[in-house]
């Protein structure tokens, strides 16, 4: 079971909430703690390759 934590890349804070709506239907996520706003949708993308290859090793 892969479990993708949302988390504020900058200060690792899980207070986030949504902000608004995207061109890209993802909804735009801001930090409650720091303020800084960012897509979840690149994260992911980023880091799928990273945690397979690690379940697979
Ligand atoms: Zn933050």
């Amino acid at each position: 079971m892969i479990h993708f934590l949302v988390a504020c890349w900058s200060c690792i804070s899980e207070h986030l909430y949504k902000h608004g709506r995207s061109q890209s239907g993802e909804p735009p996520y801001r930090c409650q703690d720091c303020h800084c706003c960012f897509q979840l949708n690149c994260r992911y993308e980023a880091n799928k390759v990273g945690i397979l290859e690690k379940i697979i090793a």
